[in-house]
């Protein structure tokens, strides 16, 4: 486990040219950064899936893999890791085709260290600001907890395991909580499109979801008849103290 700087962010710089990135390292861990450098594409994708750094500088001219390449191939692999390029080139079309291929931000060179710092430190703002909205991945209902990433699901603190169609059932029915949702509803937002929607199957999945989640009399999850299901947060049943 590397020591993180006081800024307590890590930054892989990737630049084949040595007096750039040995510029651009010395000045990053002068400001308090922790750096780790890599001189090609190759490099840089062999460092970065390490995972142990918080935003990666990648210089769009590099000798093997070009720097937008290796974006790509980062988020391929599923690594949100922001990266800020450094490009030469001014051409609209090259900075348009790193921003798809998944980067934050960039600086064309040359530039000024100083922006170069004020870029790294903008984007870290923005993606430590993304990592706290996003946090909040469980939908909570009483005693009832679903863990929209890693796909668990708690009743007063046991663990329930469901089916993944019981498990995107029961997240629909807690996303509409105190509201009620129809069969038809539910089948469009559950179910595949391709699925030839017959009500009976939401209804046969309500059933295995009340005896996972231990809901034999229906208090948890309503059937309202005529119109479909509601899953009942205990607060807002008036019949409950
Ligand atoms: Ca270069």
């Amino acid at each position: 486990m590397e020591e993180r700087g006081p800024h307590g962010a890590s930054i892989l710089v990737v630049e084949d040219e040595e007096p750039i990135r040995e510029l651009v390292a010395t000045a990053l861990r002068f400001t308090g950064f922790t750096v780790g450098t890599a001189a090609s594409g190759a490099e840089a994708l062999a460092e970065a899936r390490r995972g142990a750094h918080d935003l990666v500088v990648l210089d769009v001219n590099l000798p093997d893999l070009d720097g937008f390449a290796v974006c790509r191939k980062l988020r391929a692999g599923g690594d949100r890791v922001p990266v800020v390029f450094l490009t030469a080139r001014d051409d609209p079309d090259d900075l348009r085709a790193g921003f798809t291929g998944g980067g934050d931000d960039y600086v064309t060179k040359p530039f000024s260290l100083e922006e170069l710092l004020l870029r790294i430190q903008a984007v870290l703002r923005r993606s430590r600001a993304r990592g706290q909205e996003s946090e909040p991945s469980r939908l909570v209902c009483g005693d009832l907890v679903l863990d929209e990433d890693a796909c668990q699901v708690w009743r007063g603190g046991a663990e329930v395991a469901l089916s993944p169609t019981e498990f995107r059932l029961l997240r629909y029915l807690m996303l509409n909580r105190d509201r009620v949702v129809s069969k038809a509803q539910i089948l469009d937002h559950v179910w595949d499109y391709a699925f030839a929607g017959d009500p009976a199957a939401v209804e046969t999945y309500v059933s295995y979801l009340r005896r996972k989640l231990d809901d034999r009399d229906a208090r948890l999850i309503r059937t309202v008849r005529g119109f479909g299901y509601a899953l009942r947060t205990p607060d807002a049943d008036p019949r409950r103290p």
